[in-house]
C-alpha cells in the first residue's frame, strides 16, 4: 500500500522534512520536539498543539521566511536526524526476541489518547492505548494499530460565570488531524466493505503514525454511504446501544478485514477492552474460509493467538446488547461464518436463553486464549466477576492474570525532568529494560533534586496564570479585574495539591469538600500554606457530576481562599502535563476497588511529584510509607456514606500531620530533607515499574510469545491441530457426565497421609482427565494445595476405571482434602476452553 501524504500544497523542498515530524505522533510527544513548531509559529502552535494544522496554515511568506533562516533549517536537520537514529537502531526487540517468530500484534482499541492534535480518546483507557503504542514503538515490538477515526472527538469543557460546566463538541476536519489516507498500488483509497441490514456499508481506512507503529483508523464518513449511516463513526461513546453496536462492527469486523485488505500478518490479536470483541469473530471468519474448516475449528485455531485485557471493575461496565440487535446486524454476517446467528449470542452470554443479551466481555472471553486484568487487584476483582463462567471453579482458578498499566514516561515527563534523568541513567533509557535505573537514580542528590522541584512548580504556576488569564477574557473581565484574578494566583513557594480526573462518582471528587471549612483553614495555615488546583470533566449526562463540578467552582471563587485553589476548565492530555510535572502531591481518593488502575499518579512519578492515594488499583500494589501516603484501609466498604466521612477525616489528618511537616521542614540549606528522601524513593523505586516499557515487555514475554506458539501449531496445515484438538473436546464434553469417584480412602504413616480414590470414566479416555487432590487455603495469605494424584491399578470389570492416588504431608486433618476431576489436555487452555469440573462430594 502507498501511503500519499495530504497536503493541499506542496512545501518549500527545504522544508519538505517538517512533514515527516509533523506526522509521526511520538516524536510530537517527546519533551524536546516542539522547539522547532514553537518557531514557526508560537501563536498558532500554543492554541493548538497541532503541527499537521500548522502546516496547512502558516503563510508563504512566513515559508519563504523560514526556508532562509539558517536557525531552522539546523533544528529541522537536527531533529530529522534524530528521528531517522531512532527509528534505525537496534531495538529490545531485535535484540531479545526477533528470532521468536511473532509476526505482528494488532492492538484493538476503541480510543487512542496519543496526542492533542488528535482527539480521538476520553480518558485513562485512551491515554493508555496510546501510550502503549508509543512503548511498543521504543520496544521495537512489531504492533500495529486498530482504532475508529471520529469526526467528533470527546466533548471539551467550559465553565460559564456562575461555575456550570457546559459542552462544545468541535469538529474533528480530518484534513487538518496528522493521518493520512491510506491508498493502494494504484492511488485508490483503501475502502474496507461490511453488509448491514439491505446495504453495503463502506470504511474509509487512514493511517497515523506512532514512531515504528502504524495506527489505522476507520471511519464511515464516506460520501457512498447512506446519509443514515455516515455518522456511525461519529462521536466517540455517543448514540444509543444501536449506534454502539455499529461501531463495534466496525472496529471488530472492520478492523480486522482492514488487516487483511493490509496484506499485514497479524498473529496476535490484542483486544483492549471488550468493544472490539466481534474481532474474534471476524478473525475466525476469515480462517474458516482460507483453510476450509468449519468454523469451530478456526476459531480453535485463531483464539489461541487473541488476548483480552480487561479494564471494568464492575459488571455494569461491559457493553451488552440485546438479542434483538444482534438478530438484526448479525444474521447475515452469522451466514457468512457458517454458523447460525444465536451460536453467535450463546458465545456472549452467562447461561443462554432467548432473553439474554450478548455481553462483549464475555464474548472476547469465550474468543481469546488469554484474560487480564489492569493491576494486581484488578485481576483479584476481575476472577470475581468472572466466577460464573467457571461454575464450581475455585475464585483464585478462575482464568484471569494480570498486567499492571504503566505510563510512557517520554510522553509524560517535563524537560526539567528529562534533564536530570539524563544526567544520571543517560539519553536512551526508556528504550531498553529499567531494571538497572533505581539504582542509578539514586545518585542523584538532594540539592539538584529540590531545585529541580521549585522550577518544575514555578513553570506550573505560569502555566495556571495563563490559563486563569483566558478563563476571564472569555468571562468578559475588565483589565483591572483580570490584573488582580490572574496574577495573584498561586505562590512560587507554597505546598501545591492537584486533583484532576473524570468526575466519576466512583472517583469521589467531593471528598476534599466533606469540610469546606477545615480544607480552607488546611490550605490557608499561616505555618505551612497549601494549594490546591482541581480539573475534570462530567459525563454530559452525569447531572450529579456536573453538580460537584459548580460546588468546586462556588468554593473556590470565594473571596477567603484567597487565589489558593482554582478549577481549571478543559482538562486534556495536555493540561494533564503541565499538572502532573509541576505539583508537588497528587490527590486520589476512588472507592476501592472501582478505580481498575488509574494512571494518572503514575505520571507524578517521573517528574518527582507524590501520590497520597487510596490503596486501590496500582497503588494498592505501589505504596510503602517510603514512596507517598496511602489513604483507606485496603478493603472495600461500598458506597457507605459513614466510611467516606471517616476517609475524608483521614485526609485532612494526614495533608495536616503529615504531608505538611514532610514539606515545611527545612534543613539549614532550605532543604526538606524529609520531603526529598520521599521523592528520591518514590522515584527511583517506581518509575519503571509502572512504566509502559515495563507493561509492553511483560505483554510480549507472558502472553505474545506463548500464545503465538500455541497459535502456530494450531494453524500449521490449515488447522489441522485444532481439528484433532476440537474433535478431543466434543469427546471430554460428551462424555463429562459420565465421569463418577468411588469412595475415598486414606491411611496414615508416619509422615504423610496417603489417600486413594476409585475413579469411573467409562468412555472417557483417562489422558483426557486429571484427579487432583485439593485443599482450600488455610488463611488468605496462602495458596490452596492442588495436587495432581496418579493413576493406577485398574478396577476389575469396568472400563476406564482405575484407582488414583496421592500422599501429602501430615499436618492437616484429612478431612480437609477432597478429590476432583478435570479436563486435561496438554495443548488446551483449561479452565478457559474446557471449564467442566467434577469435585468429589
Ligand atoms: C492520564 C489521564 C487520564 C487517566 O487518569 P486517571 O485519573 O488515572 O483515570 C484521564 N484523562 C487525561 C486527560 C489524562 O491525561
Amino acid at each position: 500500500m502507498a501511503l500519499t501524504h495530504y497536503f493541499a500544497r506542496p512545501l518549500p523542498l527545504e522544508l519538505a522534512g517538517l512533514e515527516e515530524l509533523a506526522a509521526d505522533l511520538l516524536w510530537l510527544s517527546n519533551t524536546g520536539s516542539k522547539q522547532i513548531w514553537q518557531m514557526m509559529d508560537a501563536g498558532l502552535w500554543d492554541a493548538t498543539s497541532n503541527p499537521w494544522f500548522l502546516l496547512e496554515s502558516v503563510s508563504e511568506t512566513r515559508l519563504e521566511h523560514l526556508r532562509g533562516n539558517p536557525v531552522f533549517l539546523q533544528e529541522l536537520r537536527n531533529q530529522l536526524e534524530k528521528r531517522k537514529t531512532y527509528l534505525e537502531c537496534p531495538t529490545w526487540f531485535d535484540t531479545t526476541h526477533s528470532l521468536h517468530g511473532l509476526g505482528h500484534v494488532a492492538y484493538f482499541s476503541m480510543e487512542f489518547g496519543l496526542s492533542e492534535a488528535l482527539p480521538i480518546y476520553s480518558g485513562g483507557l485512551g491515554i493508555l492505548a496510546g501510550d502503549y503504542l508509543k512503548a511498543a514503538s521504543d520496544l521495537g515490538v512489531p504492533v500495529v494499530g486498530v482504532g475508529l477515526l471520529y469526526q467528533q472527538g470527546y466533548f471539551r469543557q467550559g465553565i460559564t460565570g456562575d461555575g456550570h460546566q457546559v459542552e462544545y463538541y468541535p469538529f474533528n476536519d480530518p484534513t487538518l488531524l496528522p493521518v493520512i489516507p491510506v491508498r493502494d498500488a494504484d492511488g485508490e483509497w483503501l475502502r474496507i466493505a461490511l453488509t448491514l441490514p439491505g446495504r453495503p456499508l463502506v470504511l474509509r481506512v487512514w493511517q497515523a503514525t506512532v514512531g515504528r507503529v502504524p495506527l489505522y483508523l476507520l471511519d464511515s464518513n464516506d460520501p457512498v454511504n447512506s446519509p443514515a449511516d455516515r455518522p456511525i463513526t461519529g462521536s466517540l461513546y455517543g448514540g444509543n446501544p444501536e449506534m454502539r453496536l455499529l461501531q463495534e462492527i466496525a472496529l471488530g469486523i472492520g478492523g480486522w478485514r482492514a488487516l487483511q485488505a493490509l496484506g499485514i500478518d497479524c498473529h496476535i490479536c490484542h483486544l483492549n477492552e471488550g468493544h472490539a470483541a466481534l474481532a474474534v469473530l471476524e478473525r475466525a471468519r476469515a480462517f474458516a474460509k482460507q483453510a476450509s474448516q468449519p468454523f469451530a475449528v478456526a476459531l480453535r485455531a485463531t483464539r489461541a493467538g487473541n488476548l483480552f485485557t480487561t479494564h471494568t471493575p464492575v459488571p455494569a461496565g461491559f457493553d451488552r446488547f440485546s438479542p434483538d440487535l444482534i438478530h438484526h446486524y448479525l444474521t447475515d454476517f452469522a451466514r457468512d461464518c457458517g454458523i447460525s446467528v444465536d451460536e453467535i449470542l450463546r458465545l456472549g452470554q452467562e447461561r443462554g436463553g432467548a432473553d439474554e443479551p450478548l455481553n462483549m466481555a464475555y464474548l472476547a472471553i469465550r474468543g481469546s486464549a488469554a484474560v487480564n486484568g489492569v493491576s494486581r487487584l484488578h485481576g483479584d476483582v476481575s476472577r470475581r466477576i468472572f466466577q460464573s463462567l467457571f461454575p464450581r471453579w475455585p475464585q483464585a482458578e478462575v482464568p484471569v492474570g494480570y498486567v499492571t498499566n504503566g505510563i510512557h514516561v517520554p510522553t509524560w515527563h517535563s524537560a526539567e525532568s528529562d534533564a536530570l534523568w539524563a544526567q544520571s541513567c543517560g539519553p536512551n533509557r526508556w528504550r531498553q529494560p529499567t531494571e538497572k535505573l533505581e539504582d542509578q537514580y539514586r545518585q542523584t542528590n538532594d540539592l539538584d533534586l529540590w531545585e529541580f522541584r521549585a522550577k518544575s512548580r514555578m513553570r506550573l504556576i505560569l502555566a495556571i496564570r495563563k490559563r486563569r488569564k483566558c478563563h476571564c477574557s472569555m468571562l468578559g473581565k475588565t483589565s483591572h479585574e483580570m490584573a488582580t484574578c490572574c496574577s495573584c494566583v498561586f505562590e512560587p513557594n507554597t505546598l501545591t495539591l492537584g486533583f484532576a480526573r473524570r468526575f466519576a462518582t466512583y472517583k469521589r471528587p467531593a471528598l476534599l469538600l466533606q469540610d469546606p471549612n477545615r480544607l480552607l483553614r488546611i490550605l490557608s495555615n499561616p505555618a505551612a500554606p497549601m494549594q490546591l488546583v482541581i480539573a475534570g470533566k462530567a459525563h454530559p449526562a452525569d447531572g450529579f457530576g456536573k453538580e460537584l463540578i459548580r460546588r468546586w467552582n462556588a468554593f473556590a471563587e470565594q473571596p477567603e481562599t484567597n487565589g489558593r485553589i482554582l478549577f481549571l476548565d478543559d482538562y486534556d492530555m495536555q493540561m494533564a502535563k503541565e499538572l502532573v510535572s509541576g505539583v508537588d502531591l497528587w490527590i486520589n481518593n476512588p472507592r476501592r476497588p472501582w478505580e481498575a488502575s488509574g494512571t494518572s499518579g503514575m505520571k507524578l512519578l517521573a517528574n518527582g511529584g507524590l501520590n497520597l492515594s487510596e490503596l486501590d488499583g496500582w497503588w494498592a500494589e505501589a505504596y510503602s510509607p517510603e514512596v507517598g501516603w496511602a489513604l483507606g484501609d485496603g478493603q472495600e466498604h461500598g458506597e457507605d456514606p459513614a466510611w467516606d466521612a471517616a476517609e475524608a477525616e483521614q485526609l485532612y489528618r494526614l495533608l495536616e500531620q503529615e504531608v505538611a511537616p514532610a514539606f515545611y521542614d527545612r534543613d539549614p540549606r532550605g532543604i526538606p530533607t524529609q520531603w526529598v528522601a520521599k521523592l528520591r524513593e518514590s522515584v527511583a523505586q517506581l518509575t519503571g515499574r509502572f512504566s509502559a516499557n515495563r507493561m509492553v515487555r511483560q505483554y510480549t514475554e507472558q502472553y505474545y510469545h506463548p500464545l503465538n506458539a500455541s497459535f502456530q501449531k494450531r494453524s500449521a496445515k490449515n488447522g489441522a491441530r485444532a481439528g484433532e484438538i476440537e474433535e478431543q473436546l466434543q469427546e471430554i464434553a460428551y462424555h463429562w457426565k459420565e465421569v463418577r469417584f468411588g469412595p475415598l480412602s486414606f491411611d496414615s504413616a508416619e509422615t504423610e497421609l496417603r489417600f486413594c480414590v476409585p475413579v469411573y470414566l467409562d468412555e472417557l479416555s483417562p489422558q483426557w482427565v486429571q484427579i487432583d487432590l485439593y485443599a482450600e487455603p488455610r488463611s488468605p495469605e496462602e495458596s490452596p494445595v492442588c495436587l495432581p494424584m496418579v493413576r493406577s491399578e485398574p478396577l476389575a470389570g469396568a472400563l476406564n476405571a482405575f484407582l488414583y492416588r496421592v500422599s501429602v504431608p501430615t499436618g492437616r486433618p484429612a478431612a480437609d482434602y477432597t478429590p476432583r476431576a478435570r479436563p486435561f489436555h496438554p495443548e488446551l487452555f483449561v479452565p478457559l476452553e474446557a471449564h467442566q469440573i467434577l469435585w468429589y462430594a
